[in-house]
């Protein structure tokens, strides 16, 4: 396979295969490889009036030694059921979950970019209430679906912090409504604030807690990280997705030395941050240079804004190391795609 693997945008490219499973009559049916792109959905399916939608995202790797390894699949298939009990939809059991991902990343061995580019194979598992339904009730039947798409290195021109703005206009979620389970409606809910930010030049929104807006959530697609004298640390709030890639960081940070405290983080601290970061799969972390208010004009600068912290440099190193196969996997955190 020839592909342009270091320009690959985070678009979607089309592979070989998909893999469904659906669950009807209470049980899982023998997931199935399909080279169909569209799904056939009756219109009154749960999915699309009532948002009865979760998905999750991860990648595939081929590390230095040519194997194809997934990253903690199993915190994915824990995370859709969290996810899907929240929505009151079937819960797709852990190794349903991971075989599928496994196949179809097997399925598509020629997509997954040759070790050395960067790229990655990124893995978009779904779950969809399907029964026709007007009522407000969870559907009777679900599909879970898998696709890949492989995606180029998130940093083209190096490791470059970002511009953050907050947002105290729009919130992502209410303070005890979905903000820690992955659904899609929490995206379509942050679509308004993410135009805002980008038209005014910040590729990222980060959210005060929505109730009082005194303390740090996260950004949209991603959790927020602050490191000051030794310490990372990380808001606790109902309203934050649980970031498998921040649960690593906060581990490898243990691993460097740091303390973690994972807490309530109050807006103030903000200026008390020597680094700061967002994290998640698409870019393990983005170091984030500065973060304006607008509410009060005032802009939080790390470092001297231009250059990634040391600490972002290590955590972000050490975990890339792990998932090309180039440093130990300590956790037993990579799984073998055979
Ligand atoms: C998916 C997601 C993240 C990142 O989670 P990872 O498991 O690290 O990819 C962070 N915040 C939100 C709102 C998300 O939906």
């Amino acid at each position: 396979m020839e592909l342009d693997w270091k320009n690959l945008s985070f678009g979607y490219l089309k592979t070989d295969y998909n893999i469904r499973s659906y669950y009807r009559n209470g049980s899982w049916s023998e997931p199935e490889l399909t080279s169909d792109e569209t799904v056939s959905l009756h219109m009154a399916a749960t999915c699309l009036h009532y948002g009865q939608e979760v998905f999750e995202g991860q990648k595939a790797f081929r590390g230095a030694d040519g194997v194809i390894r997934i990253f903690r699949p199993e915190e994915n298939a824990k995370r859709m059921q969290s996810s899907a009990a929240y929505l009151k939809m079937a819960l797709p059991p852990v190794d349903l979950f991971v075989d599928m991902m496994k196949r179809v990343v097997k399925a598509n061995e020629r997509f997954v970019p040759p070790y050395g580019t960067g790229a990655s194979l990124y893995i978009r598992p779904l779950l969809l209430g399907t029964s026709a339904q007007v009522g407000v009730n969870p559907s009777q039947e679900y599909l879970l679906l898998m696709f890949v798409t492989p995606v180029g290195p998130y940093y083209k021109e190096g490791f470059n912090p970002i511009k953050v703005m907050i947002d105290r206009d729009h919130d992502r979620a209410a303070p005890l409504g979905t903000g820690h389970v992955k659904v899609g409606g929490n995206y379509a809910a942050s679509l308004t604030s993410g135009e805002i930010g980008h038209e005014k030049g910040y590729p990222c929104v980060l959210y005060l807690d929505a109730k009082e807006k005194k303390h740090i959530d996260e950004c949209g697609g991603a959790n927020f990280f602050g490191i000051r004298q030794g310490t990372y640390i990380t808001p606790r709030s109902h309203s934050v997705l649980p970031s498998i890639t921040n649960k690593s960081l906060m581990t490898l940070a243990e691993e460097l030395g740091l303390k973690v405290e994972q807490r309530i983080v109050d807006y103030e601290e903000l200026a008390t941050f020597e680094e700061a970061g967002a994290c998640g799969t698409a870019a393990v972390i983005s170091p984030i240079g500065s973060i304006y208010d607008p509410s009060n004009d005032r802009t939080f600068v790390y470092g001297d804004g231009t250059k990634a912290g040391p600490n972002c440099e290590k955590l972000y190193h050490r975990l890339r190391a792990i998932q090309y196969g180039e440093e130990p996997d300590t956790y037993g955190w990579m799984v073998e795609v055979k």
